[in-house]
């Protein structure tokens, strides 16, 4: 397998890939149409922040499975296009987290006591020791705008210097935040209370100017601002007028909305302004880190087919896997199952999870179902990444339901599947570890096992059918490896489901279907 690393990267991460036994392609700063060329037979990418991997990049990507960022922020990879082709997107969050946390501690400190604008004073042949009187941090409190692993590190470290540390992240539990020795309060609170303000959070459309000219018009007169996470979630010309009219004492920001931000930035005039150039994660260490972790997720997934850190797929550890991986087939089998026998365009699927199978984390189980539920139409086009896309696409409502109470079975998983004409309910179980049993079809009872080729017939419960049946098959040489019949409770209509050795025949099936009291006669592939 070949891996394109098309942006720098640390050179532990190259070695990582090369001694797992895959063709590294080293190449950076390729323009469009080079990285177009060098991608069309590539298995997997990796990149950092300059490779811009557009729609048409993705497109010109033949056989690529998986693009690893060396890092967390993702602005430049198309992931809507790469998911819709079934490509994996990993980053690496975990990596420059310490760096990122003692950037902005290092800010803090750097704002208190003016250090670069004392350097460029003294360098500029001064010594103005009244000029750049600083403040303590001891017993001051610094409110932490998302309080996830930055915030809680740079929570940490500031507990260490002894300041009192409140929080506002609406998606932690009290007692993650009680953990950490940090209070958790109301984003109004956090303003009214805090004399130094440093935000963690990531982009989104909530925070997306988060901080305006409503929020500096709360904060405490004197406050100094810290951002290292994303530009965009600071206001910045609110900023500048919260600045000129003293209610902040100083800013520090990493990040900005324009990057590298116009010539003609009104901040960079601010004394009290001072700024990095997104270096929130350039350290050594953290280079190193996530290039050791990207090249790592890499090959565990090229090899070994273990997802993690995917932004278009739930993790799913070694471990984890080997719990699911038997009801990943069964659903997959299922899913297949419903498609073939369906008639009309699904409207709805609704898979519900009873019993022990319900505590286990279902969002692969359900998104392996649906790639079972499209691949009989759509083949190889659909993977795991891309199945809940193709879903929406097309309409499908998907719904997932749990419940722990069980009754015949320790685990079972039924999937209804809804057309414009009929709805069907099938159930599944696992026996033992990993033997893999549809048991229910509609009203029908039965155990079967789903594989190969299969011929799925209904017929009315009437004495000499199976042997009929039987007999049909050997005319035309086929064997029948299982037979599994399932009965409705009262006499009636039976289900039958055959294992062939070989797909049942279009001729074959017309023979079928003349034998009195064979309602219907279906072939089904697995
Ligand atoms: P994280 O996901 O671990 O934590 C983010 C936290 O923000 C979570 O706890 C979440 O609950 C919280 N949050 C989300 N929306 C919120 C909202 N509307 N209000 C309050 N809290 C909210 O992420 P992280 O790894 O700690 O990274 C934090 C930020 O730092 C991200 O934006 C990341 O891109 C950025 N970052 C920047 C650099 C840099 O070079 N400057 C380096 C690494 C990370």
């Amino acid at each position: 397998m070949k891996v394109l690393v098309s942006d720098n990267l640390s050179p532990k991460g190259i070695e990582i890939l090369k001694q797992a036994g895959l063709k590294v392609v080293f190449k950076t700063g390729l323009k469009p149409e080079e990285l177009k060329k060098e991608i069309k037979d590539c298995d997997g990418l990796v990149i950092r922040s300059a490779t811009k991997v557009t729609p048409d990049i993705i497109g010109a990507a033949g056989k690529l499975k998986v693009i690893g960022r060396a890092g967390i922020g993702l602005d430049n990879v198309d992931i809507p296009a790469a998911s819709k082709k079934g490509i994996i997107v990993m980053n690496t969050p975990g990596g420059n987290v310490v760096t990122t946390a003692e950037h902005t501690i290092t800010m803090l400190l750097t704002l208190s006591r003016n250090i670069p604008q004392a350097t460029a004073s003294m360098k500029a042949g001064k010594w103005e020791k009244k000029k750049f009187t600083g403040r303590e941090v001891f017993n001051k409190t610094l409110g932490i705008i998302g309080i996830g692993r930055i915030g809680s590190i740079v929570a940490d470290r500031a507990r260490g210097l002894k300041m009192h540390v409140i929080a506002y992240d609406p998606y932690i539990r009290p007692e993650t935040a009680e953990k950490l020795g940090v209070g958790l309060v109301s984003l109004d609170d956090l303003y009214t209370r805090s004399d130094y303000i440093s935000i963690h959070v990531p982009l989104t459309k909530d925070t997306k100017d988060l901080i305006n000219r409503e929020s500096f018009a709360k904060m405490k007169d004197g406050v100094m601002l810290i951002n290292c996470s994303r530009g965009g979630i600071v206001d910045e010309d609110a900023l500048y007028e919260a600045m000129q009219s003293g209610k902040v004492a100083g800013a520090a920001l990493d990040v900005f909305a324009q990057e590298p931000p116009p010539e003609s930035y009104p901040l960079f005039a601010m004394d009290k302004f001072i700024c990095t150039p997104h270096l929130g994660a350039a350290t050594e260490e953290a280079q190193e880190n996530v290039a050791v972790a990207v090249a790592n997720q890499l090959v565990d997934f090229l090899k070994n087919g273990n997802i993690s850190n995917a932004v278009n797929f739930p993790s799913v550890s070694s471990d984890v896997l080997a719990g699911i991986q038997p009801y990943l087939t069964l659903v997959e089998k299922m899913g297949s199952f419903q498609m073939q026998i369906a008639k009309g365009g699904i409207q709805e699927v609704t898979i519900e999870y009873v019993g022990d199978v319900a505590n286990m984390d279902t969002r692969p189980i359900t998104i392996a179902m649906l790639k079972g539920l499209f691949a009989p139409i759509l083949k190889h086009d659909v993977n795991f990444v891309n199945a809940p896309i193709i879903a929406k696409e097309r309409g499908v409502k998907v719904t997932e339901l749990k419940s722990t109470t069980t009754e015949d079975f320790t685990n079972l998983i039924t999937l209804r599947v809804k057309t414009p004409q009929e709805e069907n309910a099938i159930s599944g179980t696992i026996f033992g570890k990993k033997e893999l049993r549809l048991v229910r079809i509609n009203t029908f009872r039965l155990e079967a096992v789903l594989e190969g080729h299969m011929l799925f017939i209904y017929n009315i419960d009437e004495p000499g059918v199976i042997g009929a049946i039987g007999t049909t098959m050997g005319k035309a040489g086929l064997n029948i490896a299982r037979m599994h019949v399932g009965q409705e409770t009262g006499p009636g209509r039976n289900v039958i489901l055959l294992n062939t050795n070989a797909p049942v025949s279009a001729k074959v099936l017309k023979e079928m279907l003349k034998i009195p009291h064979v309602v219907s006669a279906q072939p089904l592939e697995f």
